[in-house]
């Protein structure tokens, strides 16, 4: 009496974690996860890090005057600023999903027309017998 509870268990649990795999693997292929706004800003600060080494070491080694160190410094400085405010400004806001564009307007067209069967011919009123063909229209309910 166990055994067989255990069988069915088991039959159970295998068509569960199949019928998981088929299901959700063809539905998480195709559909890329969305790019993080943090992953782009985070690649921008790796850059300007790298570049604030590079230019440690140019100016170490002799290749940039002391005037050119200073100023690219300040530029990648402010940059950097910048790119950690938009991090900030990301964690801080309302969540991490992009600002919801409003919806779009339903078509009038589509609300108000009344169009034959049997010409396509549009109206604007409802009538019973179309204007075009003169064959009868369905009357909308
Ligand atoms: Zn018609």
């Amino acid at each position: 009496m166990v055994e067989s509870v255990v069988i069915v268990l088991t039959c159970v649990i295998a068509i569960v974690v199949i019928a998981f795999i088929l299901g959700v693997r063809p539905k998480d292929l195709p559909v890329p996860e969305p790019e993080s706004p943090f992953q782009h800003l985070d690649e921008r600060k790796a850059a300007i890090y790298e570049n604030l080494r590079d230019l440690q070491f140019e100016y170490r080694v002799g290749k940039l005057s002391d005037q050119d160190y200073q100023s690219t410094k300040k530029d990648l400085q402010k940059e950097l600023a910048k790119v950690l405010a938009e991090v900030d400004q990301l964690r801080n806001g309302t969540s991490h999903t992009p600002p919801a564009r409003p919806a779009a307007p339903p078509r009038a067209e589509e609300a108000s027309g009344f169009v034959c069967d049997a010409c396509g011919a549009k109206f604007e009123k409802e009538l019973k017998f179309c204007g075009e063909c003169g064959k009868p229209m369905k009357v909308a309910k």
